[in-house]
């Protein structure tokens, strides 16, 4: 694999003529063999991209291809958007081997500098693998993801493009049993937040340290936040222009997320199809995290092979009925465990076998992997898609994803804003 510089700028300054000082955009042109418009669920041939100051200036056939541009041949690959995963989490690797795959202690023992740079490992290897953007939807300790997001957005580190909801907002206790003597170790994974005051607060001040969105956890506890919380919390979040993610792995909890009107629904694990009718009314996103059994059994320590089995299949179940109903829906890993043999970007492509087993046609799965993900994230006039004005977000690969869904494991080439991250030759 070979990498340019993050800091190779995507354009030239030329000094021309009497000390005038002209700055010439540097156009790269990619040659395209296959094109795949995953809105559309069709692919092109021989399509020639237009790419200057890391924005798509122009697509098509026979594009004239300008002189002095660069020349990128994928004429024997399939180019397409880059991919998203909208529920990340860059900064938690949950460590089974130590801490017996329960994050609680994870999140104990590693503290926020060393999250950041699991997350700077994580952000590489999620480019790497294809997602030139992702949602980091929290568990960073002590807002590890805006540092993160700052590094990646200077150009100190590579990574996607990235939004991060800083630190989750959850009714006391947040998704741990604390221990009555040391009640304040579940911080700063989580904001306690039970009173309208609580909330505004919470809401504020992740806004003020770098959060782009706010995320909940409606109902880890037996206390669960009721849809007037919610909605209170989706009315603060938007007076600064912010979507709300609802953490909901319990019917009521999901209930109470759609009638309040939240952006998403992550995991949805309990979700009838009455419920998920509903979510699809209320234009709500569901961001399924459908595990794997890979991951179930990394995550949750303890688990017999036959309650691995079924939760897995409660998910598929859940994936199946929510894409015959119509739920829109964004793809989203919530990888958090590491593997020998796999990166964070591998590990995340694992979740491809989800669609399969699920029998979700691959168009519909490319779409969750970008231009629904785009919209859920309020990106879609930036990413998400090939078409002029969009930042130059683009992957290749040798298969046709549109025939075969795993051919995504095969990126070998990754451009985000324009600089080309990956190229295998
Ligand atoms: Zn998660």
């Amino acid at each position: 694999m070979k990498t340019t510089s993050l800091r190779a700028a995507a354009f030239c300054a030329m000094l021309l003529g009497l000390g005038v000082a002209v700055v010439q955009a540097q156009t790269i042109a990619i040659q395209a063999g296959r094109l795949v418009d995953p809105a559309a669920g069709t692919a092109s041939t021989d399509q020639v991209i237009l790419v200057e100051d890391g924005i798509i200036k122009a697509v098509g056939a026979g594009l004239a291809i300008p002189a002095g541009a660069t020349v990128i041949d994928l004429s024997d690959q399939t180019v397409m958007p880059g991919l998203f995963d909208a529920h990340t989490h860059m900064c938690l690797n949950v460590n089974p081997e130590r801490d017996g795959g329960n994050y609680f202690f994870t999140s104990l023992l590693d503290p926020t500098g060393y999250r950041a740079i699991q997350g700077v490992a994580n952000a590489r290897a999620m480019l790497e693998a294809g997602f030139t953007t992702i949602r980091d939807i929290g568990n960073a300790a002590n807002y590890a993801d805006t540092d993160l997001r700052r590094a990646i957005d200077e150009g100190l580190v590579p990574g996607p493009t990235m939004h991060n909801a800083g630190r989750i907002i959850a009714p006391y206790g947040g998704q741990f049993q604390l221990q009555q003597d040391k009640r304040d170790i579940g911080n700063p994974e989580y904001f306690y937040a039970d009173t309208r005051d609580e909330l505004r607060k919470a809401i504020r001040e992740n806004i003020h340290f770098g959060a782009t969105f706010i995320k909940i956890v409606i109902d880890d506890q037996r206390y669960i936040y009721s849809p007037d919380d919610i909605r209170f919390v989706v009315e603060e979040a938007a007076l600064a222009g912010m979507k709300v993610a609802a953490h909901c792995w319990t019917e009521q909890g999901a209930r109470n997320a759609i009638a309040a009107g939240v952006a998403s629904i992550e995991h949805g694990t309990d979700m009838p199809d009455e419920v998920l009718q509903l979510a699809k009314d209320a234009g709500v996103y569901l961001v399924g995290t459908e595990f794997t059994e890979m991951a179930i059994r990394e995550t949750f320590h303890g688990l017999s092979d036959q309650e691995i089995h079924d939760l897995h299949q409660q998910f598929i179940d859940r994936l199946r009925r929510a894409h015959r109903i119509g739920v829109p829906m964004a793809f989203g890993s919530d990888v958090v465990f590491v593997k020998d043999g796999y990166t964070r970007g591998t590990l995340t492509l694992t979740y491809l076998d989800n669609f399969i087993e699920a029998g979700i046609p691959a168009a519909d799965a490319l779409r969750m992997m970008t231009t629904n993900a785009a919209d859920l994230m309020g990106l879609s006039a930036e990413r998400g898609a090939i078409a002029p004005g969009l930042a130059a977000d683009i992957i290749a690969l040798p298969g046709n994803p549109l025939d075969d869904l795993l051919a995504l494991r095969g990126v070998s080439f990754v451009m985000k804003d324009g600089v080309v991250f990956r190229h295998d030759w």
